[in-house]
């Protein structure tokens, strides 16, 4: 079985099922354990609400789709945890809408986005970091509490083909602005100062450039020349080493400008060694929807079809952006709890339009939404594919039956009545 709850989607899990619940999960962390225990009895909510009140799921596909084909700019949002499938179809329904499709990567790693798009990601599959990663960075990132099996599953204590000894040999660098639990499978912790990620990373690469730096040249960053210089030569000598990216990067002051640091910095090292670069995507298939986006629209979120073709603007056709200028007039929400995530107003906005809910279990979202769908788990009620945080895709399995339609079938369904409106 497959675990899609973080970006590891560890693939490695065997679970025992008695009647309707998974009862263990073999091999899953205790976040994984929680996702997979969690799921058995289903919850107890009508397919449909409509204001509240239970509906059939006819009526809330009716309603949904009136809401979305009479809105001037319908906005489909989240998306990251539900399966390629179901993206695929929320992709199309941007299109047929006319409308703006987004998803939480654009609060979380759209910088690392931009910077693909701006100057290139030079990456690499977690298989090759098990097998070849004798240096391994974590910026800005707490794998030991945001994914935990990552260290021991890929990066650090795995024993690999070009690395047989596992975590004796590796060197493992952390580079954050407190001491995280991280820090205690580190051997090196880099305490930068908050908001000067940019700078440090600038002058690491003037020094694998081979620039003359003095101790001003990194005033500020909260870290000494030697400091820098050490990691710059480690960096340069290791046989392959690898930085994974975290959002107390991309959502730091600098935001892109980090990012697209981070990718030069790699780039650079290309000429003197093997490295390569990954952002530490948080949802279990946050990396799906920008696949998904990116083959059919050749962006990876933030995309607008209301001139009939895909545009791409970080800032103005993101959630955020377009939620807290009042700029959307509906919203249909997929796997997704943006009411608790996002800032005050964006969240206000989505409680003053008709606002479309897909979730497997009640939220703050579901409860402001005009009509909620109670829909089943990918990965536990239904098939379906998932990109790990290395863009590798993964099958998921079913195991439990469920009374409940798939996002994929809810949106397939609005999709098709919505094509049908929109002829009228
Ligand atoms: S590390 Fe992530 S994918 Fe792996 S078992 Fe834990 S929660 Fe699941």
């Amino acid at each position: 079985m497959v675990c899609a709850f973080c970006g590891c989607d560890c693939d490695d899990i065997s679970v025992t099922v008695e009647g309707d619940r998974i009862t263990q999960a073999r091999n899953a962390c205790s976040l994984g354990k929680a996702w997979f225990l969690s799921h058995g009895k289903p919850p107890d909510l009508p397919a449909a609400r409509i204001d509240g009140r239970p509906a059939s799921l006819e009526q809330g596909i009716e309603t949904a789709a009136h809401c979305l084909t009479q809105a001037r700019y319908p906005f489909i949002y989240g998306l990251s945890s539900t399966s390629c499938e179901a993206q695929r179809k929320s992709v199309a329904l941007a299109e047929v809408l006319g409308g703006c499709v987004d998803c939480c990567t654009s609060v979380c790693h759209g910088p690392s986005g931009i910077a693909t798009q701006g100057v290139g990601e030079p990456t690499c599959t977690l298989g090759e970091v098990k097998n070849r990663a004798d240096l391994v960075i974590y910026w800005g990132s707490n794998p030991g509490e945001s994914h935990p099996r990552h260290m021991a599953r890929y990066a650090v204590t795995a024993k690999g083909m070009f690395v047989p000894e596992g975590r004796k040999g590796r060197t493992v660098v952390l580079v954050d602005v407190r001491r995280t639990p991280t820090a205690r499978a580190a051997d090196i912790f880099l305490q930068i100062r908050p908001g000067k990620d940019f700078e440090a990373l600038w002058a690491l690469q003037a020094l694998v450039k081979g620039q003359k730096l003095d101790d001003a040249g990194v005033e500020g960053t909260g870290l000494k020349l030697e400091q820098l210089t050490d990691l710059a030569g480690r960096m340069m000598r290791c046989k392959f080493g690898v930085l994974f990216l975290g959002q107390g990067l991309t959502q730091t002051r600098g935001k892109h400008f980090n990012t697209s640091a981070a990718f030069l910095l790699v780039r650079s090292l290309h000429r003197h060694t093997k490295f390569a670069l990954m952002p530490m995507r948080g949802h279990g298939n946050v990396a799906g929807i920008d696949n998904v986006l990116s083959w059919q629209t050749g962006y990876p979120f933030g995309v607008n079809f209301s001139l009939g073709y895909p545009r791409f603007n970080p800032g103005e056709f993101t959630v955020v952006d377009a939620l807290s200028r009042g700029e959307a007039d509906a919203a249909l929400i997929v796997a997704s709890d943006p009411v608790s995530s996002l800032p005050g107003k964006a969240a206000r906005r989505l409680a003053e339009i008709p606002t479309i809910s897909l979730d497997t279990h009640e939220s703050e979202t579901t409860r402001i939404a005009r009509v909620a769908f109670t829909t089943c788990t990918a990965g536990i009620h239904v098939e379906g594919t998932v990109y790990r945080m290395d863009n590798i895709p993964i099958r998921l399995r079913k195991v439990l039956p469920s009374p409940y339609p798939s996002d994929e079938e809810v949106l397939d369904r609005l999709l098709t009545r919505s094509r049908e409106l929109k002829a009228c």
